[in-house]
């Protein structure tokens, strides 16, 4: 199974909460690994997350998915990505 960037953009915070499947987080391991797209959006959503977490025990609010969404996105189009392979 090869998964692409939106694929890692969809389960970014699965990964960061570590609720994928294990086949799942390998792929995504492996995709960050060689994706240096996807590990700058890892980095900064990692960032957004700590700074949402506050210094609570991740209770996140609601609303809390769109705005992750929205952050993302802002980032996707500031880093313009392009294809990869081949
Ligand atoms: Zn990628």
């Amino acid at each position: 199974m090869v998964i692409d960037c939106k694929h890692v953009w969809n389960n970014i915070s699965g990964y960061l909460d570590g609720t994928l499947d294990p086949a799942l987080l390998q792929q995504v391991q492996k995709h960050l690994e060689q994706c240096g797209i996807c590990s700058a959006i890892l980095d900064s959503t990692r960032n957004i997350l700590i700074l949402t977490a506050d210094e609570r025990v991740f209770e996140l609010p609601l609303g809390y998915s769109d705005r992750l969404h929205a952050r993302l996105e802002a980032n996707i189009r500031g880093i313009s990505p392009s294809p990869i392979g081949g």
